[in-house]
Parts: C-alpha cells; structure tokens; sequence
C-alpha cells in the first residue's frame, strides 16, 4: 500500500465496516465498581500510557481512515488531567459525526456544560442504585449523590441523548430494575442494562452466580411497561425498546447471553495504544510503538490500522470452555 493508497474507510475480513472507535483516556478512575476492577488495583505508570497529543493523533488517524464517531471511555475519562483540552480538540475534528463520552458522571456537576460546549454529543452515566448505601457496596467509593448531581446537569446541558447504563447483578441489585427504569422516565432519559461480562476476575465475587440475563431484566420491566420494538438502533450491540407513553428507551447490552458480533462496528483503543480489535478477544497491535518510533510517521500508523483489520477476530465466546476467557480487567479494556 503507498501513501497514495490508504483507503477512505475500513472494512474487515468479515465485510463489516469499522467507523467507531472507543478510546481509552486513563485506566485510573475514582471509583473501584466491584464488576470492574479490584480493591487494591495498581494502574499503569505514567510513561506507559498514550499522552493526550498521542491520544489525538490516533483520534485523527483514524478519523481519516473513515471513523465517524468516537467514544471516551476508560477508567473514568474524567479524571484524567486536562482531559478537556483533548476533547475540545476532539470536537473539532474534521469528519468525526458524533463524540461520546461514557463516566461515571461524579464530576457531572461542574463538566457537563463545558462538555457540551467541546463538542460532546451524547453522554452514558453509568449507575447501579438509587439507594446511597448499597451504591457504595457496589462502586465501594462513590457516593450517589454526586452521581444524581452530575446526572441533573447533563439533562440541564442538552445533551442531544443521555443514556444511564445500569449492570444488574444477582444479590447486589436485581431488585433495583423498575426503581431504575422509573428514574430514567422521570428524567426523560434513556436506560441500558448491561450484562455483566467475564472480563478479568472479580474480587468479590463468582461472576457465574451473579450474572443477570437480559431476558430477566426485560422480563422484570414488562411487569409495569410495555415495551415496543424500536427501529432505532445505533449499530452496535445495544437492542433498544421504546417504553410505551414515555420518551424514554431502554437499551439491552447482553454480550454474554445474545451474540450480535455479526454487526460489530468498532475497535478499542486501550490507553497504552493497544488496538484491540474485539472485547472479548486478545487480538490487538502496538500503536503505541509507532507513535513513538521517530521514523514513523501518521502514513505508518495508519497502514497499522488498516492492515489490523485483517485480524479482527469474527466474534467472541464468553463461558466457552472451548475458547480462552479475556485475563483484561475493563478499566484496562476501555468500557
Ligand atoms: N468509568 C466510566 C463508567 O463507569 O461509565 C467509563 C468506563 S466503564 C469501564 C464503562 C462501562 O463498563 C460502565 O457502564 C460499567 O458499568 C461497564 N462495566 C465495567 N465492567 C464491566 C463488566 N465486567 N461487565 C459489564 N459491564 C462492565
Ligand atoms: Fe470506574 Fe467505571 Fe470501572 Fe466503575 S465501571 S470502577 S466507575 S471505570
């Protein structure tokens, strides 16, 4: 491939279309969420990880091979020092379509206007309980408070979509579906409930006895809410319901029980430069090395990508004993 030759867009071996990246900022965060991590997690020292010139050098190699939208992910993105002056020049990217943002919205209060005005399209809050006590059983550190503060002055920044991602777990919260999906209707906003995947070990737990199907979550809502198939579907692995006589969906991630791979649309970049081609496998390349090899220029990064297209793998296999389980945790993985 010469320099000439670098294609517009980026297809995989599978024919699907790769035109959404989720970038990892930091795999630090304020909290330690029992599913995520573990309670005396170490993170990455500081020169391992991309620095946000690096960051954005990657955002626009890949914007110019095609990717229409990019998510910020981690850890929590927040916390990442002068992590706005990175998303306002993310908003400024030419061809990028839309830029997400997934947090765990405890610094909400005083950045969602601020990230509205980088450019930030669309925000995920993620939040597993309404009740104080068993919130910080569950994110071990965080205080809800904060987090229905932050949650509060996303809907006041106009956001053009806020959605609340909610993991389910068996003998944490699976009573918490209806409370959940009533607070999201009150605020006009949409809900996801994510299956919790075997990323890494918990500390706390078996991940086997707690896991939540979707089937049961939705089951749970229909007891209340009719839900209507929606036609809006971001490609991707959300399946979305609109809930009848409210503007409010709700959003059904279930990678461990549905396999929608077919579809897959998007890569990961972990915040070492890692391109992980699909969550559930290991199947991934250095970047970081080319960002930091001085005779390497954006050409060689972006031949990177698209020859790393070639292995991205066809789907995952979650609870396969035929197949090797991820050993990631998912601040390292980039949520
Ligand atoms: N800190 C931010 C947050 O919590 O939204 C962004 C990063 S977090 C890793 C992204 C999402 O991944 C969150 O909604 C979180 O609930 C989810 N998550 C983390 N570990 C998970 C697991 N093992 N299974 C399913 N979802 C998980
Ligand atoms: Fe932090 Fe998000 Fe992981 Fe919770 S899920 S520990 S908030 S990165």
């Amino acid at each position: 491939m010469s320099r000439a030759e670098l294609p517009t867009e980026l297809i995989d071996k599978f024919n699907r279309r790769v035109d959404y990246i989720r970038l990892s900022v930091t795999d630090r965060c304020d909290f330690r969420c029992v599913y995520c991590m573990t309670e005396d997690m170490t993170f990455l020292p500081r020169n391992q990880i991309l620095s946000l010139e690096e960051l954005h050098r990657v955002a626009r190699a890949f914007t110019e091979l095609g990717v229409k939208k990019i998510r910020l992910t981690g850890g929590e993105p927040m916390v990442r020092s002068n992590v706005m002056s990175l998303i306002e020049k993310l908003g400024a990217l030419p061809g990028l379509e839309e830029l997400l943002l997934t947090t765990n919205g405890a610094q909400l209060e005083k950045y969602a206007a601020p990230l509205r005005a980088a450019g930030v399209n669309r925000i995920n809050i993620s939040i597993d309980s309404l009740d104080a006590d068993r919130f910080k059983k569950i994110s071990r550190v965080g205080k809800l408070d904060r987090v229905l503060a932050g949650i509060d002055a996303s809907v006041a920044a106009g956001f053009d979509r806020i959605r609340l991602n909610s993991v389910i777990m068996r003998g944490y919260n699976e009573d918490e579906v209806l409370a959940l999906t009533d607070y999201a209707i009150g605020k006009g906003i949409d809900i996801a409930f994510i299956e919790e995947m075997p990323l890494g070990e918990a500390s706390d737990h078996d991940r086997r006895q707690t896991t939540c199907s979707n089937d049961w979550v939705k089951s749970e809502i229909e007891k209340k809410y009719q839900l209507l198939n929606s036609a809006s579907r971001t490609a991707g692995p959300s399946r979305y319901s609109q809930i009848a006589g409210h503007d409010s969906r709700v959003g059904f991630i279930s990678p461990v029980t549905h396999n929608f791979c077919a579809d897959c649309n998007r890569v990961r970049i972990t915040v070492e430069g890692r391109l992980l081609l699909c969550l559930g496998n290991e199947h991934s390349v250095d970047l970081r090395a080319i960002l930091r090899d001085k005779s390497k220029d954006d050409y060689d990064l972006k031949a990177a990508i698209v020859a790393a297209m070639d292995i991205k793998p066809e789907r995952h296999y979650f609870y396969d004993r035929d197949h090797a389980q991820p050993v990631r945790l998912m601040n390292m993985t980039g949520g």
